[in-house]
């Protein structure tokens, strides 16, 4: 035997050695920490008046009259060929006539949209709907196909998209079911404050879902009669995201990668949008150079320079963001030291386009972290935290008990500190799950700053979480 083959047996025999040696060591011994249950607090005495209702600022005035001006259906044309079903429901429809049939892009949320849609075509042009294409596979631009669709339409998306669909109407389907209806402010509707609009979240049960018949990856194109397609994946709005190029018409159909508020790049309870391929995006219809964009929510923007500069903006107010996050991430900030501090500059905050309606920057912060980072910050105490039932019983011993606490939390709640307030309920909730004065409390403060903001989404996030405390307590306001 050669001395190599020994000294390498030799090796081999001493390093399975050591890992034995290391596991008897080291494996013995647990790695969870210590914890000790403290007895739960006890009832509450305090006697609890509910606040005034919170007047409603959402929508004010004139956002309402807003609402009822952009509410109007319009079919708009942007030029021969060219139409934009608009405010039939959430998504638009466009139209595109070629010689002998039609191409759908997006098809709405629903069937009974879609057939007023359709309708209105119809008075346009009789040609049949060869083609469908979804720009991506959110819900309210999918589920209006079956009223667009016949024998012999073809229906082209992403691979991507595919994917997505799968998981988003399979899978994950009761969450997103779940998280929308919170998201919407009608979760335990019956246990909410009322409010002069309906903001329920239609559900969307009973609409068929139409499976595409031509996928692909990046790129593809196609001739339908004489008229050009170019479709480019971009992701951003959501994974497999599309854009169309008609370079004879000089038109972009942008999906929803620009419509009238600051992008929506992290929806709270939903995985965050990718920020990087949301600017890709916009810099592709930058260099496609359109003299026409039809955007899936929203009318035509027209001409070179306006689009240029509207887009423009667009990106580099959401490359702002992304870049100031990136640096406070490197700079190993936390993300609610990030939050506090990253502001849009003026330039952009004052823009109708960049206002935070319905995507908001703060939000926009968090979904990037998410994006880029785990979930542990580095300092410790995040690693493997305490169940929230001990620390809070632990705080709330400390402090005095529970009544002195919801003294605190009502005091917050009449000088306008509700975040503080909610806070302070949240505690006695989390250290016993049974005190229903807290979630009553919780819910006023709750209801206060969901009213007090005019950004859609929060305001019904807040309104459903109010509701569901209020049904915990069994509590009708
Ligand atoms: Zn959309």
């Amino acid at each position: 035997m050669s001395t190599k083959i020994v000294i390498g047996v030799l090796c081999a025999v001493i390093s399975v050695l050591i890992i034995l040696l290391f596991f008897s060591v080291f494996t013995w011994k647990s790695s969870v920490p210590v914890v000790r249950m403290p007895d739960a607090p006890g009832a509450s005495t305090i006697q609890y008046t509910p606040p005034p209702r919170p007047k409603f600022a959402f929508p004010n005035k004139e956002q309402l009259a807003n609402i009822r001006a952009m509410s109007k259906k319009t079919i708009e044309k942007v030029m021969d060929g060219i139409y934009i079903a608009n405010n039939y429901a959430l998504g638009n429809v466009v139209m595109v006539e070629t010689a002998h049939g039609l191409v759908i892009v997006d098809t709405t949320e629903n069937a009974k949209s879609a057939r007023q849609i359709l309708a209105e075509f119809r008075k346009i042009t009789g040609k049949p709907v060869k083609t469908i294409i979804y720009t991506h596979g959110h819900v309210d631009h999918i589920f209006g196909t079956p009223v667009f669709k016949e024998a012999g339409t073809q229906i082209i998306a992403t691979r991507t998209t595919v994917e997505f669909l799968k998981r988003e109407q399979g899978w994950m389907e009761p969450f997103l079911r779940r998280s929308r209806q919170i998201q919407s402010g009608s979760f335990d509707e019956d246990y909410a404050l009322k409010i002069p609009i309906d903001v329920r979240y239609k559900g969307f049960t009973g609409e068929t879902l139409v499976w595409p018949t031509v996928t692909f990856d990046k790129y593809y194109t196609f001739k339908q009669d004489d008229t050009v397609f170019e479709l480019y994946e971009t992701g951003g709005e959501a994974p497999g995201h599309l854009i169309i190029r008609l370079p004879q018409k000089k038109l972009v159909i942008s999906g929803d990668l620009f419509y009238a508020s600051f992008p929506n790049l992290s929806t709270p309870m939903l995985a965050p949008r990718s920020a990087e391929d949301w600017i890709a995006g916009l810099e592709k219809i930058l260099n496609l150079d359109p003299d026409y964009l039809a955007p899936c929510h929203g009318l035509a923007l027209r001409g070179r320079t306006e689009i240029r500069q509207r887009i423009g903006q667009y990106r580099d107010a959401t490359k702002y963001i992304h870049d100031e996050t990136i640096k406070a991430i490197n700079a190993g900030k936390t993300v609610e030291e990030a939050v506090r501090t990253i502001r849009l500059p003026d330039q952009y905050a004052r823009l109708p386009d960049l206002r935070e309606g319905y995507g908001r920057v703060d939000w926009a912060v968090r979904g990037i972290y998410h994006c880029y980072t785990g979930w542990y910050d580095g300092r410790g105490a995040g690693l493997n935290p305490l169940p929230a039932a001990v620390f809070s019983r632990e705080l709330i011993q400390l402090s005095g008990g529970v009544d002195k606490v919801l003294t605190r939390a009502i005091k917050a709640q009449k000088l306008g500190e509700h975040q503080l307030a909610v806070e302070l309920a949240d505690l006695v909730i989390k250290a016993n799950p049974d005190e229903k004065t807290a979630r009553i409390i919780k819910s006023y403060s709750l209801d206060y700053l969901g009213y007090l903001n005019q950004n859609l989404n929060m305001f019904g996030f807040y309104r459903s979480a109010a509701a569901m405390e209020r049904k915990k307590a069994g509590y009708k306001p």
